[in-house]
């Protein structure tokens, strides 16, 4: 789906999660590369159809194997913080073999950076900026002239937020800063484009959540019980039952 004339947001097949791409003159800068190794092609895909330009850079905002498992069908550089990388290799080659068993190892970032980068291509800047919440080390990626943000995984447009490797109050706060950027298109990792608003709704629904599931852990009740009370609050989907379940446990 074409954002602007020269940015452009792809889903996976199931429309589970969003890589970015940002075409200029130079060549093309990729934003994760999705779920698995036939998803990294259907990205590659989709690039070859809209520009004949090389792809000069890919970047992996975190560390999620849905936002890096199709990294090896890029042969550009792929660049990620400090962090990120240091994640991976932590704990993405055991998945991933149970992924691709017959495949080449995960292609890890070769290029690594900590705070704050910008890559001036051609016409465009793009800047990478490292804002935790989600996840340690993540980044959004910000262009500035074009007020476009993709916040990847701070941002999830009408889901259930994944928060197993959260920290909701970094999380929030880092809501509060992006949302005094100026941007008018809101590139979620997960559910459809929208406008600035999704950042204030994520941030608001972080708030509820997060002060309820406090709010009940200090009062003291049962685990299941908590669990019972938020699932039928916040609408909260089985698939994520058991992380909630954990996050209720690593309050107490
Ligand atoms: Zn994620």
């Amino acid at each position: 789906m074409q954002v602007l004339q020269d940015v452009y947001i792809v889903s996976d097949a199931k429309e589970t999660v969003n890589s970015v791409f940002i075409t200029t003159e130079r060549g093309t800068i990729v934003v994760d590369t999705m779920r698995g190794p036939g998803d990294g092609e259907l990205l590659q895909a989709h690039i070859s159809a809209r520009t004949a330009k090389p792809i000069y850079l890919t970047i992996n905002s975190h560390h999620h194997p849905d936002h890096t498992f199709g990294n090896a069908a890029f042969s550009s550089p792929i660049i990620s913080s400090t962090t990120t990388r240091k994640l991976m290799a932590q704990e993405l080659p055991a998945m991933w073999e149970k992924l691709a068993p017959s495949k080449a190892p995960l292609p890890l970032p070769n290029l690594t950076f900590d705070g704050h980068m910008r890559i001036h291509l051609a016409e465009k800047t793009v800047e990478i900026r490292e804002i935790g919440g989600h996840a340690p080390g993540m980044c959004v990626i910000y262009i500035p002239e074009r007020e476009v943000l993709f916040t990847s995984d701070l941002v999830f447009q009408g889901r259930f937020p994944f928060m197993g490797d959260a920290d909701l109050d970094q999380w929030i706060e880092s809501l509060r800063t992006l949302e005094q950027l100026a941007v008018k298109h809101v590139l979620p990792g997960h559910g459809k484009p929208a406008g600035p608003e999704a950042i204030t709704d994520q941030r608001e629904w972080l708030e509820n959540f997060g002060g309820r599931l406090k709010g009940l852990v200090a009062s003291a009740a049962e685990t299941e019980g908590i669990l019972d009370l938020l699932i039928h609050e916040f609408d909260i989907p089985d698939f994520r039952h058991e992380m909630i379940r954990k996050m209720i446990t690593s309050l107490r």
